[in-house]
């Protein structure tokens, strides 16, 4: 496959987003300034939308124009890493900390759509893990034993009880982790910049930041007018270095490939990973299937910027597609990528950027966002009304110095 003859055909997910909001055309004063309108941004901003303070939030692009509206839309538990993996990380009580924190970022996630009857193509599945590996097996089957011990729900489906589609392509071993679930992701932060707005946040999209004044107070230059503030939090994702070149070497930009089908019969009911995260896809509602991954297969080109398609990563993931029964003509419809900001530890930063008093971040959540980065705008938050925090506690930006 060659670049030309792909199918681009845009983003699934913004082919119905709308962008409603005006650029900023004049110099504005507000107590907090929130930068970039993806999952975290809007979070920031809603949560911040329920106290009195003055906000405004300011895009470079549209809303949910990076990460967030090119996204698989999983909403899975505890970080990139397997829970076994995340334990030899980071220590078992910290591991079980942030693995709750992060049920906990899902189920306030739920309670927000069901209190504002936001139709988002949300459900709760759960999740589904595939072994592609004797060594993955032995994963699978520590990390489901490891998950049940520290009180979470897992159940592991071996053979004829994984079943089909997955036996006849290939796959003999598996985990349900059913408190996972998806969404579609520009729905939803779409919806939460609307209410957020509704509820006094100004709103500016394709009003890039230029750059960021800090002194007593944060002055935010864009084309066409400055932003005066108190404070400014910076929910930036893998540009956060582009504006803070201090974070150069903490985050850095990764490249994921995703395509989607035409609608096809029901096959998969619950979001799929296999290949240690490396490979994902899921069913919509309507039939389509979304898939992204492999970039294992090219790691040193799969980093970067450039919203560009991989031919081959794409032709390797539409192989993939037609090993499944049913699937084997299954016709690609789009096909996009889109830039993941990845932390050194695999943790998100949340919280004071160390030395400027008036500047927050909410970055770097290493491909898990609809895992953390709700509860990071309530955090956020939290911190700007002087509020302690459990999450931003251990995520604090402080670690990396
Ligand atoms: C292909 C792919 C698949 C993924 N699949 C999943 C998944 O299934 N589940 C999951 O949990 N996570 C997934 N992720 C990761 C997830 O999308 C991110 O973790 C999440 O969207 C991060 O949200 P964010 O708000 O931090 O960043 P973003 O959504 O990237 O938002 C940052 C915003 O800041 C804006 N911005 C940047 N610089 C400036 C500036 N100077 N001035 C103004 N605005 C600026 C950007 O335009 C952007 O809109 C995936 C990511 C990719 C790319």
């Amino acid at each position: 496959m060659d670049a030309q003859s792909l199918n681009t055909n845009g983003v699934h997910w913004l082919h119905t987003a709308s962008n409603r909001y005006p650029q900023l055309t004049k110099d504005i004063e507000v107590d907090v300034v929130v930068v970039g309108a993806g999952l975290c941004g809007a979070s920031t901003a809603w949560h911040l939308s329920q106290s009195d303070l003055r906000v405004a939030l300011v895009e470079a692009r549209g809303v949910a124009h990076g990460a967030t509206g090119r996204n698989a839309g999983f909403i899975l538990q505890g970080t990139a890493e397997r829970y076994n993996r995340a334990i030899t990380q980071m220590g078992r009580e910290k591991a079980k900390l942030i693995h709750h924190l992060s049920v906990e970022n899902h189920r306030l996630m739920r309670e927000w759509i069901t209190t504002e009857g936001l139709d988002c193509e949300y459900r709760q599945n759960g999740s589904l893990q595939l072994a592609s590996s004797a060594e993955e097996e032995q994963e699978l089957v520590e990390s489901a034993d490891l998950l049940l011990e520290d009180g979470f729900a897992a159940d592991l489906l071996f053979g004829e009880e994984l079943g089909e589609p997955y036996l006849s392509a290939g796959f003999q071993t598996g985990i349900v982790l059913p408190e996972d679930g998806e969404i579609h992701p520009a729905k939803f932060v779409e919806g939460v910049v609307h209410r957020a707005q509704h509820n006094g946040v100004q709103v500016f999209t394709q009003t890039p930041v230029l750059n960021i004044e800090s002194n007593t107070n944060v002055e935010i230059q864009t084309p066409n007018g400055i932003i005066r503030a108190h404070m400014a939090v910076l929910c930036t994702n893998a540009n956060l270095p582009q504006l803070m070149p201090q974070y150069d070497n903490i985050i850095h930009p990764v490249r994921g490939q995703m395509l989607c089908t035409t609608p096809q019969e029901p096959l998969f009911t619950r979001p799929i990973y296999a290949d240690h995260g490396f490979d994902y896809w899921r069913q919509k509602h309507d039939g389509r299937i979304v898939l992204g991954g492999w970039r294992n297969l090219d790691p040193e080109t799969e980093v970067g910027y450039d919203e560009t398609l991989h031919p081959d990563i794409q032709q390797s993931m539409t192989d993939f597609l037609q090993r499944f029964k049913g699937l084997e003509q299954v016709k690609i419809e789009s096909r996009w990528s889109g830039i993941m900001g990845f932390s050194r530890d695999g943790l998100p930063l949340i919280g004071g950027v160390p030395g400027q008093d008036n500047l927050l971040v909410g970055a770097g959540f290493t491909g898990h966002g609809f895992g953390f980065a709700w509860l990071a705008g309530r955090s956020l938050s939290n911190l700007i009304l002087d509020s302690e925090d459990d999450l931003a506690g251990v995520c604090t930006p402080q670690r990396f110095i």
